[in-house]
């Protein structure tokens, strides 16, 4: 159940019914919009009397949401949210490019990779330090060397890093990392979403392979409900009939979160396609469709990458597409 109140109610009014709530056994989520406030009810509202709320002096308005959803819920929380990770800003109108490899070789690579797509205009800097492969054969990823190394990219590029944790275990090593990323093979992973929730560090969750919409909002739920508001999605492809690309890339996923959810939405073209010349065309689409950001995978070398070479940009490929995003952002303005 959602109660918005109405504009200009004193702080201790607000308190005050909070605490009533509270003594019903409820949960509350306050959001403080400009105009409203918006109380997001938890847990079983059934006995409560809707009238009498709506009827209270300092309530707008009472809904019930049929949602199992609620703190991501445009509902309950009706301004998008924005997002700041260092100088950058995601949601509510702004947007970013998050770019680098899809994991972290060496120092030389990560180095050189990260100058090229900051000065394309990049404005987060991804790489893996801990890989979920298919394979237990493939590389798994430099673990902790991996988060080190994107450190010290960080340190010479002054770009936040975006890196993919897959275990609550290694969060230790995640405390000085600006984005934890989910990746799509951990979106149900509901023990490590609870205690992203508590470690309060911006996450970007994936969509899983075979998962639906509201199954995403529902993970994302779980972080938003243990106390973390800075969560983004990732549309990055679902497994559907595709034959010749490595997902499909379902970019009307975009416009329906962003009715359904007030966090912002990111699309990953190169894990979607998984070929590198579907990767531009894809990611400005994604673009046009009003997408809060684009994270593609660019590597210095990607003829020598130890992970999906064949769908990274080389840096002056994602040179072009950053021109022609900006020029797509320009014109849907
Ligand atoms: C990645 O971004 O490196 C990755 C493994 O992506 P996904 O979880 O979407 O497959
Ligand atoms: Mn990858």
């Amino acid at each position: 159940m959602i109660v918005v109140l109405k504009s200009n109610v004193p702080e201790e009014k607000k308190e005050q019914l909070t605490e009533w709530l509270k003594e019903m056994g409820l949960g509350v989520h306050v959001s403080n919009g400009s105009y409203h406030t918006v109380l997001g009810l938890i847990g079983d509202t059934s006995r409560l009397d809707m009238d009498l709320i709506a009827s209270l002096d300092i309530v707008e308005s009472v809904k019930r949401v049929s949602e199992t959803f609620k703190c991501c819920s445009r509902m309950f929380h009706p301004e998008d949210t924005e997002i700041r990770i260092g100088d950058a800003k995601i949601g509510n109108g702004s947007f970013v490019l998050i770019a680098g490899p899809c994991s972290v070789e060496t120092e030389e690579q990560i180095v050189e990779t990260a100058r090229a797509v900051k000065a394309s205009g990049a404005h987060l800097l991804r790489g893996g330090a801990f890989k979920p492969r298919t394979s237990p054969y493939d590389f798994q990823g430099l673990h902790e060397k991996g988060i080190e190394l994107l450190k010290t990219a960080r340190k010479e590029t002054g770009l936040p890093i975006v890196t993919e944790i897959m275990s609550r275990a290694d969060l230790p090593l995640f405390e000085d990392i600006d984005v934890l990323q989910v990746g799509a093979r951990n979106m149900q992973n509901f023990d490590l979403l609870k205690e992203l929730g508590h470690f309060g560090k911006p996450v970007l969750l994936k969509r899983g392979l075979a998962n639906t919409l509201k199954e995403l909002l529902m993970s994302a739920e779980y972080i938003l409900a243990n106390g973390n508001g800075n969560v983004i999605l990732c549309e990055r492809g679902i497994r559907t009939f595709s034959d010749y690309l490595r997902n499909t890339l379902d970019l009307s996923a975009v416009p329906m979160l962003h009715e359904l959810t007030h966090l912002p939405v990111v699309v990953d073209p190169s894990h979607a396609t998984g070929i590198s010349r579907m990767v531009p065309p894809m990611a400005l689409a994604a673009a046009a469709c009003g997408a809060d950001g684009i994270m593609v995978e660019v590597h210095n070398d990607p003829l020598h990458a130890k992970c999906d070479g064949a769908q990274s940009l080389r840096p002056e490929e994602f040179d072009a597409l950053a021109k022609k995003i900006r020029a797509v952002r320009e014109a849907i303005k």
